[in-house]
């Protein structure tokens, strides 16, 4: 590995890497030598000279994201048998060879000791979207290792990397393919069926965190008049038709997903006749919202997008889940989530409860939700578990 730069930690600021936390705070840093850039690969040391572990230099308050602890330096290989940890991992978990669900997320950044990098296998697809330059530069060999660990098992892999890492301040050189071509991909989930435009689909191209509470929601759907609201490709909406749901309603801000929700209802022979499709913006169509459903979805995006936004974020939170309180039939079931970091389960709950006391209604908490274990979260860093959601009843 090129190691651009030596950076040694203040005194008794080193705890927090001997427990694997993966991020250093310029803070803790006393002294540099070298002068890393964004994206180089840096070595960190203690305030006595022992070496501690191996990151990527970054260029905001988080200086280096860390992807190997010592006490010995990594290996050569490194980068391949991170991708074949990941994977073991899957397969052990039941995610690979599986013929009902062939979609999952073989990487899912500090969860996988890869701090930046986010990989997702669609079927024989997988998209690489890197949250940090270190990981960016990285895409080619990244590329080969995982051409390595799947040989004819993927015929194509998608940098989809432009519009993550500008958020986090980085440049890339535009999306594209590393290996192979495809328009698009098909995947099976829990035995129901979706089209993936990873192309030009959000994030990486389809919600593979929800897979479970999908799941939940079809044992719940038969017999209810659902909403969908922030549905994206309509995850739910399809399960909720297929398992007898009496109608389904979904919403989304975004044409292009309503449309793409439209293929996937068909791709599972579910007639439209008990199905409508409404473009809108969700906080104004929740502002004079019927009180005829007895099943509601709200999975919007990241209100907060950081620790500065949080309170706007619950905000936003509280308006359209007081909005669904009141006005859900009597033993409604809401199944709703948060997926900003910035935002704990504890505020979360809370911001509930706030709804509720608006709504004047009784609520009960039925199920705690959150990522599938295909996004396993550090214990070390409990700032990876950023979905929150809960299945509410409504008295
Ligand atoms: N539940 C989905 C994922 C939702 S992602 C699934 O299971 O796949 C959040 C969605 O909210 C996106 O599709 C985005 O287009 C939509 N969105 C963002 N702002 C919105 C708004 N103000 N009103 C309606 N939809 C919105």
């Amino acid at each position: 590995m090129n190691i651009s730069a030596t950076i040694f930690l203040s005194k008794g600021r080193d705890e927090a890497v001997r427990r694997f936390h993966p991020w250093v705070f310029s803070g803790a840093i006393n002294r540099i030598v070298g002068k890393p850039e964004d994206g180089d690969i840096v070595e960190v040391f203690d305030d006595s000279g022992n070496y501690l572990a191996t990151g990527h230099a970054c260029a905001g308050s988080i200086a280096v994201k860390i992807f190997h602890f010592g006490p010995d330096k990594p290996g050569i290989d490194f980068w391949e048998r991170k991708l074949s940890d990941a994977y073991k991992l899957r397969k052990a978990l039941g995610f690979t060879s599986n013929r009902r669900s062939n979609a999952y997320r073989l990487i899912f950044s500090e969860g996988d000791g890869l701090p930046g990098l986010v990989t997702d296998i669609y079927n024989d697809v997988a998209v690489i979207q890197a949250h940090s330059t270190g990981m960016y530069l990285l895409r080619t060999d990244l590329a080969e290792a995982l051409k390595k660990v799947y040989g004819k098992g993927l015929t194509a892999i998608y940098d989809k990397s432009s519009e993550a890492l500008s958020k986090s301040g980085g440049k890339s050189g535009g999306d594209g393919f590393l290996f192979g071509t495809a328009v698009n991909t098909e995947i099976i989930e829990n035995g129901r069926r979706f089209i993936i435009d990873f192309i030009q689909g959000q994030k990486t191209g389809f919600f593979l965190d929800q897979r479970d509470n999908r799941a939940l929601l079809a044992k719940y759907a038969k017999g209810r008049k659902v909403l969908n609201a922030f549905c994206y490709t309509g995850g739910f909406s399809v399960y909720a038709l297929a398992e007898g749901a009496t109608h389904v309603t979904s919403l989304d801000s975004s044409a292009k997903a309503m449309e793409a929700l439209g293929r996937n209802l068909t791709l599972n022979n579910i007639s439209m006749a008990n199905h409508e499709s409404i473009v809108a913006d969700a906080k104004v169509y929740l502002s004079t919202l019927s009180d005829d459903f007895d099943l509601i979805v709200l999975d919007p995006p990241a209100f907060a997008k950081r620790h500065s936004d949080r309170h706007k974020g619950l905000q936003g939170y509280k308006f359209i889940n007081t909005a669904a309180i009141r006005n859900i039939r009597s033993g409604g079931l809401l199944f709703t989530f948060s997926c900003s970091q910035a935002i704990d389960n504890d505020m979360f709950v809370s911001m509930i409860m706030s709804s509720a006391i608006e709504a004047r209604r009784n609520v009960r908490i039925l199920h705690h939700m959150g990522h599938s274990a295909d996004h396993p979260v550090s214990i070390f860093h409990p700032e990876g578990a950023y979905l929150k959601g809960l299945v509410l009843m409504v008295d």
